[in-house]
């Protein structure tokens, strides 16, 4: 066994170079699969994140970054989008290593990941002011978007570098400078990622990584007087906490948290797609997923025939080694999450649902950190089964009569992340889409996202959106001017 001194260690990357913790304390960082720690990544401390801070703030207002005009940062988020796709199957693999999802799954992600940062290239010139009419005579009016400064970008550990993209391409396109602090389980791969920006040709200092615990270094982010807006992706509890200390000082953010998104199946769908896309839905990534389909609300007269069908099509899923081609579901990311998720199947036994499928751990897989695909019938959505966001492989199946019905249940949860429609009829797709409060609503098919496309929460799921055109004004203020034509100024005295 290796001793955790023989394992490799990173460092911070902070003003263009990898800095050690100043505390000299690291966190070891573990294969899911294997168990093993097989990295060290810096324990950062608030005085980590204060040098980060500072680093981003001089890039921001002083050297090349502001000089540069959009199309050249356009240029450099370009090349930066190339070398991702270059260096895909490197980073996937330390990410795979990190969070235990599928290989094949990752080598995709981070090859798309290139396509983010070439959409915002060329939006960075393309964010136009515009010419506002005006009631007001002898004016000239007009709205300029300007850079809102450092962005402390903080991400969970289920899809560490795309989570990160989301909110860094944008905000590199708007003229920001950022840090990040990834996951404390999964930083490896942001900080190998790193090494890329300068090789991409970015001055020193307009992105910084740290690393290290949430209250330890992301509240030292959120909380640096520095820090203009905060963007997170990850739990309600921490996405709670970092909205309130934003708060003190009127910071702005962008929250995307987490979901119990409905999958609704009617009786005039195409049921064999239908099943395809609830599978996809709840247990791709093992269901580690904000947008999973964790509830599936099935029309009363399809109910048990669908179910048969989905039992069917999971019952040869292959469990095993995500770095393995031919493996279906992987194992669950952390230990926490793990012991999250079989107590989220304990409960949902004691509340009376029945399991027809899984509902057990698989100790004999790898490390052990290994969940059957799980679904529960007979779940009311008064139940913490489908109230409650379990990010794991257990579906919850709701019965339901008719539209009226689906739209009530669909919407009776704190959350409004997604929300998916399988149905022929184009009025009842219309309708659905109108009435289910979800930032994404997807008809006869689940999980579609891309760069074009805005992504983001309903009630508790979240706060503004990631991705399309919408996301760049997350990262810049939109300032109105206005230019007199008058020659003399009005007495304010002297009534007109
Ligand atoms: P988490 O909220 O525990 O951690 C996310 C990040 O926040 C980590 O980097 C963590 O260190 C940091 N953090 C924790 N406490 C903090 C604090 N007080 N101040 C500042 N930073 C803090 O989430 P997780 O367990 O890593 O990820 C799982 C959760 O993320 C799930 O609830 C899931 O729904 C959500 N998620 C949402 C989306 C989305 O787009 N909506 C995507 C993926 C995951």
């Amino acid at each position: 066994m290796t001793s955790s001194q023989e394992l490799p260690r990173y460092a911070h990357y902070i003003d263009g170079k990898e800095v050690p913790p100043s505390s000299g304390e690291y966190l070891p960082t573990e294969d899911p699969f294997t168990g093993a720690a097989w990295a060290q990544v810096p324990r950062g401390n608030r005085a980590d994140a204060e040098a980060a801070v500072e680093a981003a703030q001089r890039a921001f207002a002083a050297g090349a970054w502001p000089e540069m005009t959009p199309s050249e940062r356009g240029r450099l988020l370009w090349r930066l989008g190339d070398l991702i796709v270059e260096n895909a199957a490197r980073l996937a693999e330390i990410e795979r290593r990190d969070n235990g999802k599928l290989a094949v799954e990752v080598v995709a992600q981070v090859r798309y990941m290139g396509d983010y940062f070439r959409y915002y290239a060329g939006l960075a010139d393309k964010v136009q002011s515009s010419v506002i009419p005006t009631d007001k005579k002898g004016v000239f009016a007009y709205t300029r978007y300007e850079a809102k400064g450092v962005i402390a970008i903080i991400t969970p550990w289920n899809s560490p570098l795309t989570l990160t993209s989301w909110k860094l391409a944008p905000a590199l396109a708007a003229g920001c400078t950022a840090v990040i602090k990834p996951s404390e389980f999964t930083s490896a791969s942001m900080l190998e990622l790193a090494r890329l920006f300068d090789q991409a040709g970015f001055p020193r200092g307009v992105v910084n990584v740290v690393t290290g615990l949430g209250p330890e270094v992301g509240e030292a982010l959120v909380t640096h007087p520095h820090v203009a807006h905060i963007g997170f992706t990850g739990g309600s509890l921490a996405g709670r906490k970092i909205y309130e200390l934003a708060a003190r000082n009127f910071k702005t953010v962008t929250l995307e948290l987490g979901g119990k998104s409905p999958n609704i199946v009617f009786d005039d769908a195409d049921l064999e797609q239908a099943v395809k896309g609830a599978v996809s839905g709840i247990f791709a990534a093992a269901g580690q997923s904000c947008q999973a389909g964790s509830r599936l609300l099935l029309q009363r007269s399809i109910h048990d025939r669908f179910v048969g069908m989905l039992v069917d099509f999971m019952k040869d899923v292959r469990l095993g080694d995500p770095a393995d081609s031919a493996t279906q579901i992987g194992p669950i990311a952390t230990r926490p999450q793990f012991e999250k998720v079989l107590s989220y199947i304990d409960i949902a036994k004691r509340e009376g649902a029945t399991c027809v499928l899984g509902g057990r751990a698989r100790p004999d897989l790898g490390s052990g950190m290994f969940v059957e695909p799980t679904i529960f019938t007979g779940v009311r959505n008064d139940m913490r089964i489908a109230q409650e966001e379990v990010f794991g492989p257990v579906l919850s199946v709701i019965a339901f009569d008719d539209e009226a019905e689906a739209i009530r249940i669909g919407n009776d949860v704190a959350y409004g992340l997604a929300a998916a429609v399988w149905t022929r009829d184009l009025r009842r797709a219309m309708l659905m889409t109108e009435k289910l409060q979800a930032g994404t609503v997807w008809v006869n098919n689940y999980r579609a996202t891309s760069f074009t496309s805005p992504f983001g929460g309903y009630k508790e799921s979240g706060i503004g959106r990631e991705s399309g055109v919408e996301a760049i004004k997350e990262y810049l203020h939109t300032k109105c001017v206005w230019i007199s034509s008058d020659l003399e100024v009005p007495n304010p005295f002297v009534r007109r």
